[in-house]
């Protein structure tokens, strides 16, 4: 199976934009995004769990689910919060290991925002951290999103801190400057992860 680099980086800090840079490259980008909303899709185990546990006060008419009505939920009831993480945890990194058996490309990305919050280093053989100073994460938030600062830093607050991340970095993308500036990182962190991972 690829070697694999492990991609984090906290709110705004710039994953999406770097990971669709290595997806140029030819590398399977392996998102754990996705893969959360995979295991709570129409018709799977996760959703049948969840619909049992929970009943229809957290699911749309529709039958799927309804993530606010869920994260409100949770909000309220830290236990079904753990509860919920224990069910959906192990499909995750399910769903992660078999993507990355099937990938092939030199090497993949495996990027996981809460990759530190979820101690999931383990799962990467090398982690690169996308980072830049707190107060570019706001702003460049802010202006994707729209929302206001208050709403960006209670979710920064939540999420490790920026030394916390770094510290657990074996490669740093400074995206702190232009893209372009980004891009060139990238190209050579992509010609280290080819020669690392014995494709060169
Ligand atoms: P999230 O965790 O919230 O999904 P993310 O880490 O994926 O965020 P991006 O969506 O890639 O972050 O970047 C946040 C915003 O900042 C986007 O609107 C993106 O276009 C912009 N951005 C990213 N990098 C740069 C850069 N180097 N210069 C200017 N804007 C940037």
């Amino acid at each position: 199976s690829a070697f694999v680099v492990g991609l984090t980086g906290g709110i705004g800090s710039g994953k999406t934009a770097v990971t669709n840079a290595f997806a140029k490259f030819g590398i399977d980008i392996i998102d754990a995004d996705v893969i959360a909303r995979e295991v709570v899709a129409p018709g799977s185990d996760g959703l049948a769990a969840i619909a049992a546990h929970f009943g229809s006060q957290v699911l749309h008419d529709d039958g799927t689910l309804n993530r606010q009505a869920m994260r409100e939920h949770v909000f309220q009831h830290p236990d079904d919060k753990q509860w919920l993480n224990n069910l959906l945890h192990p499909m995750i990194r399910e769903g992660m290991n078999d993507a990355v058996q099937r990938a092939n490309s030199a090497y993949c990305i495996l990027a996981i925002p809460l990759l530190v919050e979820n101690q999931l280093q383990h799962m990467a053989d090398r982690v690169v951290v996308v980072d830049c100073p707190e107060s570019l994460q706001l702003s460049r938030a802010m202006a994707r999103d729209g929302s206001d600062k208050t709403t960006i830093e209670n979710i920064m607050a939540s999420q490790a801190s920026r030394q916390d991340r770094l510290a657990i970095a074996d490669d740093v993308i400074d995206n702190s400057g232009t893209l372009e500036a980004t891009t060139t990182q990238i190209k050579q962190l992509h010609l280290n992860y080819c020669r690392l991972s014995g494709v060169s």
